[in-house]
Protein backbone atom coordinates (compact mmCIF):
# COMPACT_ATOMS: atom_id res chain seq x y z
CA UNK A 1 0.00 0.00 0.00
CA UNK A 2 0.92 3.41 -0.83
CA UNK A 3 -0.34 5.91 1.50
CA UNK A 4 -3.47 5.43 4.03
CA UNK A 5 -6.56 6.84 1.93
CA UNK A 6 -9.18 8.52 3.32
CA UNK A 7 -10.98 9.72 0.24
CA UNK A 8 -14.54 10.59 0.29
CA UNK A 9 -14.80 9.17 -3.31
CA UNK A 10 -13.25 8.82 -5.87
CA UNK A 11 -11.69 6.63 -3.11
CA UNK A 12 -9.81 3.79 -1.89
CA UNK A 13 -9.73 0.54 -4.34
CA UNK A 14 -8.20 -2.80 -3.56
CA UNK A 15 -4.74 -3.51 -4.40
CA UNK A 16 -5.73 -7.02 -6.19
CA UNK A 17 -8.12 -4.81 -8.34
CA UNK A 18 -5.93 -2.21 -9.18
CA UNK A 19 -3.06 -4.94 -10.06
CA UNK A 20 -5.51 -6.77 -12.54
CA UNK A 21 -6.92 -3.79 -14.30
CA UNK A 22 -3.09 -2.77 -14.67
CA UNK A 23 -2.77 -5.70 -16.62
CA UNK A 24 -6.17 -5.66 -18.13
CA UNK A 25 -5.05 -2.26 -19.49
CA UNK A 26 -2.09 -3.57 -21.53
CA UNK A 27 -3.64 -7.48 -22.56
CA UNK A 28 -6.89 -8.20 -21.36
CA UNK A 29 -7.53 -12.10 -21.27
CA UNK A 30 -4.62 -12.83 -23.84
CA UNK A 31 -6.79 -10.93 -26.79
CA UNK A 32 -3.97 -8.67 -27.68
CA UNK A 33 -5.72 -5.95 -26.98
CA UNK A 34 -6.28 -3.42 -23.94
CA UNK A 35 -9.75 -3.34 -22.37
CA UNK A 36 -10.20 0.31 -23.05
CA UNK A 37 -9.77 -1.09 -26.84
CA UNK A 38 -12.51 -4.15 -26.83
CA UNK A 39 -15.32 -3.97 -28.81
CA UNK A 40 -18.23 -3.62 -26.38
CA UNK A 41 -20.86 -5.80 -28.15
CA UNK A 42 -17.55 -8.11 -28.00
CA UNK A 43 -18.04 -11.55 -25.94
CA UNK A 44 -15.63 -10.29 -23.96
CA UNK A 45 -17.36 -7.34 -22.80
CA UNK A 46 -20.13 -8.83 -22.68
CA UNK A 47 -19.25 -11.20 -20.00
CA UNK A 48 -17.75 -8.23 -17.86
CA UNK A 49 -21.37 -6.69 -17.93
CA UNK A 50 -23.05 -9.57 -17.21
CA UNK A 51 -20.72 -10.70 -14.28
CA UNK A 52 -20.83 -7.35 -13.16
CA UNK A 53 -24.98 -7.08 -13.01
CA UNK A 54 -25.30 -10.86 -11.76
CA UNK A 55 -22.77 -9.75 -8.88
CA UNK A 56 -24.91 -6.96 -7.58
CA UNK A 57 -27.51 -9.10 -7.71
CA UNK A 58 -26.03 -12.22 -5.92
CA UNK A 59 -24.19 -9.98 -2.95
CA UNK A 60 -27.65 -7.78 -2.53
CA UNK A 61 -29.53 -10.72 -2.35
CA UNK A 62 -32.29 -9.14 -4.94
CA UNK A 63 -35.60 -10.81 -5.90
CA UNK A 64 -36.08 -11.59 -9.39
CA UNK A 65 -38.42 -8.61 -10.00
CA UNK A 66 -35.39 -6.21 -10.13
CA UNK A 67 -33.00 -5.47 -12.60
CA UNK A 68 -29.61 -4.40 -12.29
CA UNK A 69 -27.86 -1.27 -14.96
CA UNK A 70 -24.65 0.32 -15.18
CA UNK A 71 -25.17 3.60 -16.14
CA UNK A 72 -23.91 7.33 -17.34
CA UNK A 73 -24.04 10.30 -15.70
CA UNK A 74 -23.28 9.16 -11.78
CA UNK A 75 -26.08 9.25 -9.29
CA UNK A 76 -26.34 13.49 -9.93
CA UNK A 77 -28.62 11.95 -12.98
CA UNK A 78 -30.43 9.41 -10.91
CA UNK A 79 -31.84 12.32 -9.02
CA UNK A 80 -33.84 13.43 -12.49
CA UNK A 81 -34.13 10.06 -13.79
CA UNK A 82 -35.40 8.03 -10.95
CA UNK A 83 -38.43 10.79 -10.76
CA UNK A 84 -38.67 11.00 -14.34
CA UNK A 85 -39.87 7.69 -14.54
CA UNK A 86 -41.69 7.12 -11.05
CA UNK A 87 -43.35 10.38 -10.84
CA UNK A 88 -46.39 11.51 -12.67
CA UNK A 89 -47.22 15.29 -13.34
CA UNK A 90 -49.41 16.48 -10.08
CA UNK A 91 -48.87 13.16 -8.17
CA UNK A 92 -46.46 13.93 -5.08
CA UNK A 93 -43.82 12.17 -4.16
CA UNK A 94 -42.00 11.95 -0.09
CA UNK A 95 -38.58 12.96 0.61
CA UNK A 96 -36.44 13.09 3.54
CA UNK A 97 -33.72 15.73 3.85
CA UNK A 98 -30.55 14.76 5.15
CA UNK A 99 -28.03 16.73 3.61
CA UNK A 100 -26.91 18.41 -0.06
CA UNK A 101 -27.25 15.35 -1.67
CA UNK A 102 -30.63 14.95 -1.07
CA UNK A 103 -31.49 18.63 -1.14
CA UNK A 104 -30.06 18.12 -5.07
CA UNK A 105 -32.60 15.15 -5.91
CA UNK A 106 -35.81 17.06 -3.96
CA UNK A 107 -34.51 19.93 -6.84
CA UNK A 108 -34.48 17.78 -9.58
CA UNK A 109 -37.42 15.99 -8.76
CA UNK A 110 -39.55 19.30 -8.78
CA UNK A 111 -39.07 19.27 -12.17
CA UNK A 112 -41.58 16.36 -12.89
CA UNK A 113 -44.33 16.40 -9.95
CA UNK A 114 -44.62 17.59 -6.26
CA UNK A 115 -42.13 17.02 -3.47
CA UNK A 116 -43.49 16.82 0.07
CA UNK A 117 -40.36 17.15 2.02
CA UNK A 118 -41.47 14.82 5.03
CA UNK A 119 -38.39 15.68 7.35
CA UNK A 120 -35.22 17.50 7.32
CA UNK A 121 -32.27 18.23 9.47
CA UNK A 122 -30.93 21.29 7.54
CA UNK A 123 -31.81 23.66 10.32
CA UNK A 124 -29.20 22.16 12.78
CA UNK A 125 -26.37 21.58 9.98
CA UNK A 126 -27.58 18.19 9.13
CA UNK A 127 -26.16 16.46 12.38
CA UNK A 128 -28.63 13.81 12.77
CA UNK A 129 -31.60 11.53 10.77
CA UNK A 130 -35.23 12.90 11.50
CA UNK A 131 -37.05 10.09 13.22
CA UNK A 132 -40.71 11.10 13.69
CA UNK A 133 -42.21 11.78 10.76
CA UNK A 134 -45.22 10.84 8.47
CA UNK A 135 -45.31 9.80 4.95
CA UNK A 136 -48.64 11.05 3.15
CA UNK A 137 -50.71 7.94 1.83
CA UNK A 138 -50.93 9.52 -1.32
CA UNK A 139 -46.87 9.49 -1.64
CA UNK A 140 -46.12 7.82 -4.90
CA UNK A 141 -42.66 6.81 -3.20
CA UNK A 142 -40.50 7.83 -0.07
CA UNK A 143 -36.52 9.03 -0.84
CA UNK A 144 -33.96 8.37 1.51
CA UNK A 145 -30.40 9.15 1.41
CA UNK A 146 -29.23 6.34 3.15
CA UNK A 147 -25.79 7.72 4.38
CA UNK A 148 -24.85 11.17 4.34
CA UNK A 149 -21.23 11.32 2.30
CA UNK A 150 -20.38 14.56 3.05
CA UNK A 151 -22.41 15.03 6.82
CA UNK A 152 -21.36 12.14 8.14
CA UNK A 153 -24.72 10.62 8.95
CA UNK A 154 -26.18 7.30 8.22
CA UNK A 155 -29.92 5.70 8.64
CA UNK A 156 -29.52 3.01 11.20
CA UNK A 157 -33.23 1.49 10.30
CA UNK A 158 -34.85 1.73 7.21
CA UNK A 159 -38.79 3.54 7.14
CA UNK A 160 -41.55 0.94 7.52
CA UNK A 161 -44.16 1.98 5.09
CA UNK A 162 -46.11 0.35 2.13
CA UNK A 163 -45.58 3.15 -0.25
CA UNK A 164 -42.30 2.26 -2.53
CA UNK A 165 -38.86 3.30 -1.09
CA UNK A 166 -36.67 5.45 -3.66
CA UNK A 167 -32.85 4.99 -2.11
CA UNK A 168 -29.49 6.92 -2.96
CA UNK A 169 -26.91 4.35 -1.31
CA UNK A 170 -23.77 6.05 -3.11
CA UNK A 171 -21.83 5.94 -0.23
CA UNK A 172 -23.12 3.00 1.51
CA UNK A 173 -23.88 0.87 -0.77
CA UNK A 174 -22.61 -3.07 0.06
CA UNK A 175 -21.31 -2.40 3.32
CA UNK A 176 -23.11 -3.41 5.63
CA UNK A 177 -26.39 -5.97 5.81
CA UNK A 178 -29.70 -4.60 4.83
CA UNK A 179 -33.21 -6.09 3.24
CA UNK A 180 -32.02 -4.46 -0.42
CA UNK A 181 -36.01 -5.85 -1.12
CA UNK A 182 -37.45 -4.17 0.73
CA UNK A 183 -36.28 -0.79 -1.36
CA UNK A 184 -38.18 -0.34 -4.95
CA UNK A 185 -35.19 1.64 -6.75
CA UNK A 186 -31.59 1.74 -5.89
CA UNK A 187 -28.90 3.69 -7.10
CA UNK A 188 -25.18 4.22 -6.19
CA UNK A 189 -22.44 6.23 -8.32
CA UNK A 190 -19.83 3.23 -8.20
CA UNK A 191 -16.62 5.10 -7.61
CA UNK A 192 -17.07 5.06 -3.37
CA UNK A 193 -18.07 1.20 -2.68
CA UNK A 194 -17.67 -0.31 -5.72
CA UNK A 195 -15.23 0.66 -7.64
CA UNK A 196 -13.63 3.66 -10.14
CA UNK A 197 -15.45 6.34 -11.12
CA UNK A 198 -18.05 6.98 -14.75
CA UNK A 199 -20.98 4.66 -13.66
CA UNK A 200 -23.58 4.98 -12.00
CA UNK A 201 -25.37 1.48 -10.36
CA UNK A 202 -29.57 1.68 -10.05
CA UNK A 203 -31.45 -1.86 -9.10
CA UNK A 204 -34.89 -1.21 -10.26
CA UNK A 205 -38.12 -3.66 -9.53
CA UNK A 206 -39.81 -3.62 -13.10
CA UNK A 207 -43.17 -3.44 -11.36
CA UNK A 208 -42.70 0.25 -10.84
CA UNK A 209 -41.89 1.00 -13.88
CA UNK A 210 -44.17 2.55 -17.14
CA UNK A 211 -46.82 4.21 -14.81
CA UNK A 212 -46.41 7.40 -16.00
CA UNK A 213 -47.86 8.74 -19.05
CA UNK A 214 -44.95 11.42 -20.25
CA UNK A 215 -42.81 10.99 -22.56
CA UNK A 216 -39.50 9.81 -21.22
CA UNK A 217 -36.40 10.38 -23.81
CA UNK A 218 -35.09 6.75 -25.00
CA UNK A 219 -31.80 7.17 -23.11
CA UNK A 220 -33.28 8.32 -19.64
CA UNK A 221 -35.60 5.34 -19.92
CA UNK A 222 -35.17 2.34 -17.35
CA UNK A 223 -37.02 0.09 -19.81
CA UNK A 224 -35.40 0.73 -22.91
CA UNK A 225 -32.07 -0.57 -20.87
CA UNK A 226 -33.61 -3.27 -18.97
CA UNK A 227 -34.79 -4.80 -22.39
CA UNK A 228 -30.96 -3.79 -24.11
CA UNK A 229 -29.33 -5.14 -20.93
CA UNK A 230 -27.83 -2.00 -20.08
CA UNK A 231 -26.29 -2.22 -23.12
CA UNK A 232 -28.00 0.69 -25.36
CA UNK A 233 -25.49 2.69 -25.73
CA UNK A 234 -21.37 2.11 -25.37
CA UNK A 235 -21.90 1.22 -21.31
CA UNK A 236 -19.05 3.10 -19.49
CA UNK A 237 -16.38 0.27 -20.12
CA UNK A 238 -13.53 0.70 -17.78
CA UNK A 239 -16.01 1.72 -15.08
CA UNK A 240 -18.04 -1.73 -15.06
CA UNK A 241 -14.84 -3.68 -15.66
CA UNK A 242 -13.42 -1.55 -12.37
CA UNK A 243 -17.01 -2.42 -10.86
CA UNK A 244 -17.02 -6.18 -11.83
CA UNK A 245 -13.69 -6.48 -10.17
CA UNK A 246 -13.98 -4.64 -6.90
CA UNK A 247 -17.16 -7.23 -6.54
CA UNK A 248 -15.76 -10.24 -7.03
CA UNK A 249 -13.43 -8.97 -4.41
CA UNK A 250 -15.97 -8.09 -1.95
CA UNK A 251 -17.06 -11.27 -2.61
CA UNK A 252 -14.13 -13.18 -1.90
CA UNK A 253 -14.05 -11.58 1.35
CA UNK A 254 -16.77 -13.58 2.03
CA UNK A 255 -19.47 -10.87 0.78
CA UNK A 256 -21.76 -8.28 2.56
CA UNK A 257 -22.06 -9.91 5.85
CA UNK A 258 -17.94 -10.72 6.72
CA UNK A 259 -17.33 -6.69 5.30
CA UNK A 260 -19.74 -5.41 7.35
CA UNK A 261 -18.19 -6.87 10.64
CA UNK A 262 -14.90 -5.39 9.55
CA UNK A 263 -16.46 -1.92 8.62
CA UNK A 264 -17.32 -2.04 12.40
CA UNK A 265 -14.47 -2.87 14.25
CA UNK A 266 -13.40 0.21 11.85
CA UNK A 267 -15.23 2.76 12.64
CA UNK A 268 -15.88 1.30 16.21
CA UNK A 269 -11.70 2.01 16.91
CA UNK A 270 -11.89 5.31 15.26
CA UNK A 271 -14.96 6.86 16.95
CA UNK A 272 -13.97 5.45 20.31
CA UNK A 273 -10.44 7.77 19.85
CA UNK A 274 -12.62 10.75 18.48
CA UNK A 275 -14.85 9.95 21.91
CA UNK A 276 -11.67 9.67 24.43
CA UNK A 277 -9.52 11.81 23.04
CA UNK A 278 -9.66 15.56 24.56
CA UNK A 279 -8.08 17.02 21.37
CA UNK A 280 -11.32 15.82 19.06
CA UNK A 281 -15.08 15.86 18.83
CA UNK A 282 -17.44 13.99 16.81
CA UNK A 283 -19.82 16.59 14.88
CA UNK A 284 -22.73 14.41 14.54
CA UNK A 285 -25.22 12.84 17.74
CA UNK A 286 -24.00 9.90 18.43
CA UNK A 287 -26.71 7.50 17.16
CA UNK A 288 -26.71 8.28 13.56
CA UNK A 289 -23.01 7.87 13.27
CA UNK A 290 -22.60 6.98 9.61
CA UNK A 291 -19.55 3.76 9.53
CA UNK A 292 -18.62 5.32 6.31
CA UNK A 293 -17.63 8.50 6.27
CA UNK A 294 -16.86 9.78 10.02
CA UNK A 295 -16.61 13.63 10.64
CA UNK A 296 -15.05 15.10 13.45
CA UNK A 297 -13.61 18.31 14.81
CA UNK A 298 -10.93 19.93 17.08
CA UNK A 299 -11.77 21.69 20.20
CA UNK A 300 -9.29 24.27 19.38
CA UNK A 301 -9.47 24.46 15.14
CA UNK A 302 -6.37 26.95 15.24
CA UNK A 303 -4.57 23.20 15.15
CA UNK A 304 -6.58 21.61 12.51
CA UNK A 305 -4.03 22.57 9.79
CA UNK A 306 -1.04 21.67 12.20
CA UNK A 307 -2.57 18.01 12.36
CA UNK A 308 -3.52 17.92 8.76
CA UNK A 309 0.31 18.36 7.88
CA UNK A 310 1.36 15.77 11.00
CA UNK A 311 -1.32 13.19 9.44
CA UNK A 312 0.18 14.12 5.58
CA UNK A 313 4.20 13.17 7.18
CA UNK A 314 2.52 10.09 8.16
CA UNK A 315 1.04 9.28 4.71
CA UNK A 316 -2.93 9.66 5.90
CA UNK A 317 -4.47 11.51 2.87
CA UNK A 318 -7.96 12.57 2.29
CA UNK A 319 -9.09 13.27 5.77
CA UNK A 320 -9.90 17.29 5.33
CA UNK A 321 -13.45 18.01 5.95
CA UNK A 322 -15.74 19.00 3.60
CA UNK A 323 -16.01 23.04 3.47
CA UNK A 324 -19.78 22.89 4.84
CA UNK A 325 -18.83 21.19 7.87
CA UNK A 326 -15.17 21.89 8.35
CA UNK A 327 -13.01 19.78 10.40
CA UNK A 328 -12.28 16.15 9.19
CA UNK A 329 -13.90 13.76 7.79
CA UNK A 330 -12.35 10.34 7.61
CA UNK A 331 -14.05 7.88 4.97
CA UNK A 332 -13.69 4.17 6.12
CA UNK A 333 -15.03 2.56 2.50
CA UNK A 334 -15.55 -0.96 2.25
CA UNK A 335 -11.47 -1.46 0.44
CA UNK A 336 -9.70 0.91 3.34
CA UNK A 337 -7.82 -1.37 5.42
CA UNK A 338 -7.96 -1.48 9.22
CA UNK A 339 -4.65 -1.23 9.56
CA UNK A 340 -5.12 2.21 8.29
CA UNK A 341 -7.56 3.36 10.75
CA UNK A 342 -5.11 2.17 13.37
CA UNK A 343 -2.45 4.14 11.59
CA UNK A 344 -4.66 6.95 11.77
CA UNK A 345 -5.73 6.63 15.35
CA UNK A 346 -2.07 6.25 16.58
CA UNK A 347 -1.49 9.70 14.73
CA UNK A 348 -4.58 11.51 16.79
CA UNK A 349 -2.86 9.68 20.19
CA UNK A 350 0.76 10.87 19.42
CA UNK A 351 -0.88 14.41 18.21
CA UNK A 352 -2.52 15.12 21.57
CA UNK A 353 -0.31 13.85 23.75
CA UNK A 354 2.37 16.39 21.99
CA UNK A 355 -0.25 18.94 22.53
CA UNK A 356 -1.09 18.42 26.08
C1 LIG B 1 -21.02 11.22 -4.13
C2 LIG B 1 -22.48 11.21 -3.94
C3 LIG B 1 -23.37 11.62 -4.96
C4 LIG B 1 -22.90 12.21 -6.26
O1 LIG B 1 -22.45 11.23 -7.11
P1 LIG B 1 -21.99 11.58 -8.60
O2 LIG B 1 -21.71 10.22 -9.11
O3 LIG B 1 -20.82 12.47 -8.51
O4 LIG B 1 -23.14 12.23 -9.30
C5 LIG B 1 -24.72 11.53 -4.71
N1 LIG B 1 -25.20 11.06 -3.55
C6 LIG B 1 -24.38 10.65 -2.55
C7 LIG B 1 -24.96 10.13 -1.28
C8 LIG B 1 -23.01 10.72 -2.73
O5 LIG B 1 -22.19 10.33 -1.73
Amino acid sequence: MKVHNFNAGPSVLPNEVLYKASKALIDFEGSGMSILEIGHRTELFMNVMDEARSLVRELMQLEDDFEVLYLHGGASTQFMQSAMNLLENGETAGYVDTGVWSYKAIKEAKNFGYVDVVASSRESNYNHIPKQFTIPPQSKYLHITTNNTIYGTQWQTIPVTDIPIVADMSSDILSRQMDFNRFSLIYAGVQKNMGAAGACMVAVRKSVLGKVSRKIPTILDYKVHIENGSMFNTPPVFAVYISMLTLRWLKEQGGVAAIEKVNEKKASLLYSEIDNNPLFRGTVVKEDRSRMNVCFIMDKPELEEEFLKFCKKEDIVGIKGHRSVGGFRASLYNALPYESVEVMVEAMKYFSLKKA
